[in-house]
């Protein structure tokens, strides 16, 4: 089965609201084994509404609407949902006295032009709408089926799920899609790639897709099937194949980000870091004590971009940063050292480099990161060259010192 979103709301072709009911319904319908086929947003605009609703019902064996159904004149969505399937609309004198019972229940007299959300499209089937006014509308053309919603998410996800989905469900006939996310840090999408399909691609089901952000390539694999069981036995195939290829390589495959994983394997091993940043600006740091517990295993963190401040906050010799250059091996050694001893713990860890977009030379290009690590799962030393601006580089330069982490503290080598 496929299903089309339609978002209604001029609103939501500005920068002000983002259409987020067409992902959290995606994400719903997938689960159910659903594909989405396309997803429109649509302003509030008689023509447009209709030609949306004409189109989605020509392709989608489901098309789901969600907004317009307010009282104002810019609510479109049940006219044009009419028009689109040539039918017409009839106010329905039970759905008006609902709406007057729920006014009345807050104290207030229902003003007439509430009444228009008790047109009906002929044919539907009316939708009680328990947090909001507008009910929503569920409507049979021959195999499809069409649903219209409300667009605050508050209103429209318990519709969805207590009054959409089981039928969705009753007519997929069972069956189930599940994905698995699987993760590796600091290695480039070409090399993930080339590494990898070659076994993904035989597969068909599941199905892969790769993604990259910056300094992190994510595979989904999307398997169909019938059962839990047959699922993860499908995603459980391709997704040893897939380890076999990058040995220790894939840092996560349910759910997991980098920085939680770092975490676990850190409180797991009873260590406590330090980390000295430089051109990363404390991003690490950030990135880390975004994890719950963080306390038992970051002690501080220091955020030391001048010379004088490596020298003060780490004792980094100022001799050797002349000599060698703030981004440089010797000196990124000397801030992780510098770090652990300090705050007095198992683990230093530094970053330094040439975030961009100036300070670079033909020697150390913008891009040139250091990272290094010292104490228990040191010493370890790396040199990296980051593409992209200045944001992309401070990324990949704390993805690639959590990854460092990360395989240090499995005994994986680089
Ligand atoms: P009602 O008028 O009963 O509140 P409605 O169906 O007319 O409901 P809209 O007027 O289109 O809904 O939208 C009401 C509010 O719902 C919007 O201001 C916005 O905050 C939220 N909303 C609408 N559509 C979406 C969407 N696609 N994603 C996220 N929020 C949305």
């Amino acid at each position: 089965m496929r299903a089309e979103i339609l978002a209604v709301g001029s609103e939501l072709l500005t920068p002000l609201r983002s259409d987020t009911n067409a992902l959290w319904l995606t994400e719903r319908l997938l689960e159910a084994g659903i594909e989405v086929g396309a997803r429109t947003t649509v302003a509030d605009d008689a023509a447009l509404l209709e030609s949306a609703f004409r189109a989605a019902l020509s392709r989608a064996d489901v098309v789901l609407a969600t907004g317009g159904l307010g009282p104002t004149e810019d609510d479109l969505t049940r006219e044009a949902a009419a028009a689109a399937l040539g039918r017409g609309l009839q106010r329905k004198v039970e759905l008006v006295e609902q709406l007057k019972a729920r006014f009345a229940r807050f104290g207030r007299v229902m003003s007439p032009v509430n009444e228009k959300q008790a047109d009906l499209i002929d044919g539907a089937r009316a939708l009680p709408n328990a947090r909001g006014t507008a009910p929503g509308q569920l409507v049979e053309e021959g195999p499809r089926l069409l649903a219209l919603l409300p667009g605050p998410p508050g209103e429209m996800q318990p519709m969805f799920l207590e009054q959409v989905l089981p039928e969705l469900r009753r007519r997929s006939g069972g069956a189930l899609l599940r994905t698995r996310v699987l993760r590796i840090a600091s290695m480039g999408e070409s090399d993930v790639d080339a590494a990898l399909a070659p076994v993904y691609k035989t597969f068909r089901n599941p199905r892969t897709t790769i993604l990259s952000g910056a300094g992190q390539v994510e595979l989904h694999l999307v398997a169909e099937g019938r059962s839990e069981a047959e699922l993860e036995a499908r995603l459980e195939e391709l997704a040893a194949a897939l380890r076999e290829r990058l040995p220790g390589r894939i840092y996560s495959e349910d759910g997991r980000e980098l920085p939680e994983v770092v975490a676990g394997l850190l409180r797991e091993r009873g260590l406590r870091l330090a980390l000295a940043e430089s051109c990363t600006g404390g991003l690490a740091a950030a990135r880390l004590t975004s994890v719950p517990g963080a306390s038992h295993f970051l002690e501080r963190g220091f955020v030391t971009y001048s010379n004088a401040a490596k020298s003060e906050l780490l004792g980094v010799a100022p001799g050797l940063i002349a000599e060698h250059g703030a981004v440089s091996e010797p000196v990124a050694r000397a801030m992780a050292e510098g770090a652990l001893q300090r705050a007095g713990v198992e683990v230093g860890a530094a970053v330094t480099g040439v975030a961009g977009p100036d300070g670079g030379t033909a020697e150390k290009p913008v891009g040139t990161v250091y990272l290094a690590l010292a104490g228990a799962l040191g010493p370890r030393l790396r040199r990296a060259h980051f593409p992209g601006d200045r944001e992309r580089v401070r990324q990949q330069s704390v993805q690639a010192l959590l990854e460092m982490l990360r395989r240090a503290l499995l005994r994986l080598e680089g």
